[in-house]
């Protein structure tokens, strides 16, 4: 298998990594597994402490990621040509980031070397979130999440 060059998202466009480079952006906070509430005249989006009920939230991991939207049809895929307009991603999602121009943030594992940073820096939701099947109206969990 063919290894990746130190700091490849900084020398690659986003279209041009492999799916290992691809998928070890992921940081694996989850919060794009979170429930959100959007304006659809302003675009502006509100995020909730709700989870989806796939989510193992011990390991903040999708339990079955591979009919993740089968089984959640608006779970959203990131690929190359939906972050084009990434204002829907969480402002920390590596994906964003750097569709944005920007670099990634000293707590990304691929940075950090770990992936306890992730939880350090407050940007993981393990242990902070209600599952969708114990949760009640959407606007009583509104939550500002780490930006
Ligand atoms: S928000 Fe981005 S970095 Fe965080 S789990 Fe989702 S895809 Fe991965
Ligand atoms: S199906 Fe999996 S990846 Fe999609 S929102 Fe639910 S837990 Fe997250």
């Amino acid at each position: 298998m063919p290894q990746s060059s130190p700091n490849f998202w900084k020398n690659k466009p986003l279209a041009a990594l492999s799916p290992d480079e691809w998928e070890s952006l992921c940081d694996g906070c989850a919060k794009c597994c979170l429930h959100r509430i959007e304006d659809e005249d302003s675009k502006e989006v509100f995020t909730t402490n709700i989870v989806c009920r796939y989510l193992d939230q011990d390991v903040c991991r999708c339990d079955d990621y591979a009919n993740r939207s089968i089984n959640v049809p608006d779970c959203v895929s990131v690929t190359p040509e939906l972050l084009e307009d990434p204002y829907w991603l969480p402002s920390t999602c590596a994906y964003r980031i750097l569709a944005e121009g920007k670099d990634l943030p000293q707590w990304h594992p691929l940075v950090s070397g770990s992936t306890e940073t992730v939880v350090s820096s407050g940007n993981s939701i393990r242990g902070r979130v209600v599952c969708e099947t114990e949760a009640d109206d959407p606007e009583h969990h509104l939550v500002q999440w780490a930006s």
